[in-house]
């Protein structure tokens, strides 16, 4: 697959609904319809119960919390411009996704930040998931 965009992931039997979505700026959870479990990336059976029959995807509102952050200052390569943020981020369904948190100021990215999540093109039509800041007012 020439057109496949360099670095990202091709869609397989699990994760195929999920780069789904993305074309359609939709960010979804893999859910367990018997138990409950959520869990990103999405698998083939349930990591709580065992079960591969029963997995689902339900839309998620697409806000999260930074759960862990580094700034990269020095760029792998010249498709990427530093700095920039790298994050875990965590959605309210309790999974985490590393992802990056397009900001102007990379350093005042803190862990526990609320933040919103926003779309990067790919070539072939999917997207990638990435994420920023919300803005809340200051106490001074
Ligand atoms: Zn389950």
């Amino acid at each position: 697959m020439n057109d496949a965009p360099k670095n990202v992931a091709e869609p397989d039997e699990a994760t195929r609904t999920w780069w789904e979505a993305t074309r359609e700026h939709r960010l979804v959870v893999q859910v367990c319809g018997d138990c409950g479990h959520a869990q990103h990336p999405p698998r083939t059976l349930c990591t709580g119960c065992g079960r591969t029959d029963t997995l689902g995807h339900h839309d998620s509102d697409g806000t999260g919390v930074v759960d862990a952050c580094t700034v990269v200052m020095r760029a792998p390569d010249a498709d990427h411009e530093a700095p920039y943020v790298v994050a875990r981020v965590r959605l309210p369904e309790g999974v985490i996704l590393l992802s990056n948190i397009v900001t102007d100021d990379p350093h005042a990215v803190r862990i526990g930040d609320p933040v919103t999540v926003s779309w990067q093109p790919l070539d072939d039509g999917r997207a990638l998931p990435v994420f920023r800041p919300v803005f809340t007012p200051q106490e001074n």
